[in-house]
């Protein structure tokens, strides 16, 4: 998971000194030295952590923490806004051109996932801002880009405007800029060549291309895994080309998080989005203050909301509520339900944007057995038409088909007919309710 190295020593810094009723300077020294160490450990550029250590420590120390009421939280509260501040302050959106099409180029070096990142963001623009994105191949150097982008393309279901490894990337990018306009797209997103190392012919290459379209961003794409790396490669790129943003890929595994929280404060280039997984859903914006709050364990329902918007179909959802609330809710509706759930991504990743998901014992390690829940989706699978109505007709021996036709066994089948049971019983209590009362309750 993101962070979670350096997420759980900071924690337990936190933890000494947040229910202290009185902060002493020596209180604050001791944790901001362990601070330090954490920061170090996690990678941060040594420049940027001794800043870091500084603000927080002359704010610590100052007025508004020593005259509050609750000196401890207020310490907590100023490492948050450092940490905001650290990784860029406020969100930094994508630009919008004033006149379509916004042009877009995506570099870095190979492997970074600047190819796949291109797929992800074309998707992001069609789904969550309905926008009308062009994909571009001219990274004619890798073999296969150009295949992977189209195949990418395809899965998305946005075109792709190629001319072939041999063309000149330059000459790829101008004409694609010309249909672009021509058809009326609104972001036009340039697959860059990526190569092993910086070199002259890279950049000169990037640098032409710069010159000949004009870009409204040019996004370097870097591994956050590869942490004080990453932070170098995206000064050389910025100091060469005049990056206008960062995205960050592979966080997702990224348990330290030195890439994340060094190359703003180094670079001055603002993180605009996060890869978080192979499949092509996982880019999320990139917030500052939300992963500042994930960080120190505090959660990110924020995200977790737009999640859920994003993945659930509202029209269904609605559909759903009124059969929980006619009690007219049927294994297959629990099925399209475990449907949506999952659109949302894995679910221990999930538990983990709660707030507060880490104090609960277990539950930050917790392992969501993705598997028990494609049985159950077996299970239900497997049954008639009519069992499905009306789950109170399956006998035994229809058990035994089931559990045979689902790989499962009877005692999966009972068990899921018996949570199935325990749940409309619930729903049936939560309607039968009076107003008042149901207002008041709260899943735990
Ligand atoms: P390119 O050479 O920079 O174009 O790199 P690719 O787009 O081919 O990506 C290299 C590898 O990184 C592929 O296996 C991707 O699936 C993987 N990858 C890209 N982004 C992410 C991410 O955010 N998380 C994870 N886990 N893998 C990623």
């Amino acid at each position: 998971m993101a962070f979670e190295g350096l997420s759980e020593r900071l924690q337990q810094v936190m933890n000494r000194i947040r229910g202290k009723g009185k902060v002493t300077e020596a209180d604050v020294k001791e944790m901001m030295r362990e601070v330090r160490l954490a920061l170090l450990e996690a990678d941060v550029n040594f420049k940027v952590v001794k800043d870091f250590i500084k603000r927080v420590s002359e704010r610590a120390v100052g007025q508004e923490v020593m005259k509050s009421l609750t000196p401890g939280q207020q310490v907590i509260k100023v490492v948050k806004e450092e940490l905001t501040a650290l990784m860029g302050g406020e969100q930094s959106k994508i630009a919008v051109a004033k006149k379509p099409p916004t042009v877009v180029m995506m570099v870095g070096l190979q492997g970074a996932g600047k190819t796949t990142t291109t797929g992800k963001l074309a998707n992001l623009l069609r789904k969550r801002h309905n926008r009308k994105p062009l994909l571009v191949a001219a990274d004619v150097y890798r073999p296969a880009a150009i295949k992977q982008l189209e195949t990418l393309g395809k899965q998305l279901n946005v075109p792709v405007f190629s001319l072939g490894e041999d063309a000149n990337p330059v000459e790829i990018a101008k004409q694609a800029l010309e249909r672009a306009k021509e058809e009326h797209y609104d972001y036009v997103l340039i697959d860059t060549a990526g190569r092993l190392h910086i070199d002259e012919a890279l950049m000169d290459e990037l640098k032409q291309m710069k010159e000949a379209v004009k870009p409204d961003e040019i996004f370097l794409v870097v591994d956050a895994m590869t942490g004080q790396d990453a932070v170098n490669v995206a000064q050389s790129f910025h100091e060469q080309l005049g990056i206008t943003g960062v995205i960050l890929t592979k966080l997702d595994g990224d348990t330290r998080g030195g890439a994340a929280l060094s190359i703003r404060a180094v670079t001055g280039a603002p993180i605009k989005f996060a890869g978080m997984g192979e499949k092509l859903d996982a880019l999320e914006p990139f917030h500052p203050e939300r992963m500042a709050s994930r960080i120190l364990g505090m959660g990110d329902v924020l995200t977790l909301i737009e999640k859920a918007q994003a993945a659930v179909d509202e029209e269904k959802a609605k559909e759903l509520e009124q059969k929980m609330r006619t009690a007219t809710f049927t294994l297959d509706d629990f099925l399209e339900q475990l449907g949506q759930v999952r659109k949302l991504g894995p679910l221990d990743e999930l538990i983990k944007m709660l707030p507060g998901a880490n104090k609960i014992k277990g539950l930050s390690n917790i392992q969501v057995d993705e598997k028990q829940i494609a049985r159950v989706e077996a299970i239900i699978r497997s049954m008639t038409k009519e069992e499905k109505m009306h789950p109170e007709i399956i006998n035994a021996s229809r058990k035994r088909r089931i559990a045979k036709g689902s790989g499962t066994t009877v005692q999966d089948v009972n068990r899921l007919l018996k949570q199935f049971d325990d749940m409309k019983k619930m729903m049936k209590m939560m309607t039968n309710m009076p107003k008042g009362k149901k207002k008041g309750f709260r899943f735990p």
